[in-house]
């Protein structure tokens, strides 16, 4: 390590970690546990900077903390003269939205993530931009309390039509924080508003979607997945949502037809409505669960030459881990056998705890259990605004493959 890392500001409260628990700090991952700690030195409220410290007293990095939950430091800077003040979130909000301008995905029309957290080096915040409107999420209680500046830095880096905050249920029992959604800059529009990607228009809900109302990490996949099929292609997208991977097959995949199936009535209407306005009349959606589908359509023996699986997260923890590779079985074992040979599966996991080996060995037993080859012809992941962090590998959740079954 540096010599210089040694001072120690001596102002700033300290977090002192317990003996042979630096290492993976100093190797810059964000997330300090309550387990790894020793003592805070100092007067602190919550979501205050505290200033990380090893066993025998050597800075480590700053962070923010919060004695609620169990990541009780989130870390920004591993520089001993960094303040994390108002001109250090600017500089790190201009970095993400310089990465996204230069990546082109930054014109009025577009919808992309502004800000991914760990992976601009923000820790407990996300920024989506849909057509000049802005939605937050924050997840930390450290960004919570700062989001008045987050507010007025955004507002003179983007110019933006409107700034509103999305409420998630589950940031109160992590947290100890109430995050509800509203409006906190500018006008809502009252209609959904329309954002374009690879061609296509769709309709955005700021107001009632899910998540952020739009699932943009899926980008380049639609795209991509598209090129796979053979023309004429018989299609089903399962959990559709607004269509997104139904679409791209019909517009740029010359499938012959598609079928979307999702859970949610307000995602299919979406979905029908997104069809309408890019004049596809090939693609048809219905509101169904797509387990009791997938096992309908292989009772009827039905044959498909290409299969979407997009479902939600199966698991929040690695807890319950097993159950979600069996749901993730259970969903590919049925795609595979309505696919007729030669088929194209894309199947996706966002599961961020199901790590890519084990969502690969999933796919192996599927491939052993029905007796199919199946060849991985891509491996994908994210969309570029959703980069993922070589220091924090947690930042990594979406698994898109892309496979023939013979
Ligand atoms: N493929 C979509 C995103 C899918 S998100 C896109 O490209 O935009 C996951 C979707 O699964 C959500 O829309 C949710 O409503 C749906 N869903 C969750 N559980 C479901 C179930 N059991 N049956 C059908 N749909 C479900």
């Amino acid at each position: 390590m540096p010599e210089e890392t040694s001072s120690v500001s001596s102002s700033i409260p300290k977090v002192k970690l317990r003996p042979r628990k630096a290492q993976p700090f100093f190797g810059r991952h964000p997330w300090v546990r309550d387990s790894g700690i020793e003592k805070v030195e100092g007067k602190v409220e919550d979501g205050d900077m505290v200033q990380l410290i090893s066993d025998k007293d050597r800075f480590i990095a700053y962070g923010l903390i919060n004695r609620n939950s169990h990541l009780r430091v989130r870390l920004y800077s591993w520089d001993p003269e960094a303040k994390l003040n108002d001109r250090f979130w600017k500089a790190r909000l201009e970095r993400a939205i310089l990465m996204r301008r230069e990546m082109g995905l930054l014109t009025e029309t577009t919808g992309c993530r502004l800000v991914y957290s760990e992976a601009d080096g923000l820790s407990g915040l996300i920024v989506e931009h849909f057509a000049g409107h802005l939605m937050i999420q924050v997840t930390s209680l450290g960004m919570h309390r700062r989001l008045d500046s987050i507010v007025k830095i955004l507002t003179e880096l983007m110019e933006p039509k409107s700034i509103s905050l999305r409420g998630e249920a589950g940031i109160l029992k992590l947290e100890g924080l109430e995050v509800e959604s509203r409006l906190l800059a500018g006008q809502l529009p009252e209609e959904p508003i329309t954002i374009v990607e690879n061609d296509l228009h769709y309709e955005v809900d700021l107001s009632e979607g899910q998540k952020t109302g739009f699932y943009l990490d899926q980008r380049d996949n639609r795209r991509v997945a598209a090129r796979y099929l053979p023309s004429g292609a018989k299609v089903l997208d399962m959990f559709c949502y607004s269509g997104g991977f139904a679409l791209n097959a019909a517009k740029h995949g010359q499938a012959a037809s598609v079928h979307g199936v999702d859970g949610s009535g307000p995602a299919v209407s979406a979905a029908q409505r997104n069809a309408q306005r890019n004049q596809l009349d090939n693609v048809s959606f219905e509101k169904a669960d797509c387990f009791d589908y997938l096992k309908a359509r292989v009772d009827a023996g039905d044959k498909y030459d290409a299969i979407v699986l997009d479902p939600p997260k199966f698991t929040k923890t690695r807890r319950t881990i097993d159950e979600a590779l069996r749901a993730y079985f259970h969903i590919n074992r049925h795609a595979t056998q309505l696919l007729r040979p030669g088929g194209i599966l894309v199947t996706c996991s966002c599961s961020g705890n199901v790590s890519r080996d084990e969502f690969m060995m999933m796919l192996l037993g599927v491939a052993q259990k029905s007796g199919r080859d199946l060849r991985l012809l891509e491996q994908r992941g994210a969309s570029p605004d959703h980069p993922v962090s070589a220091t924090c590998l947690e930042s990594e959740y979406l698994k898109c493959f892309i496979a023939s079954v013979g």
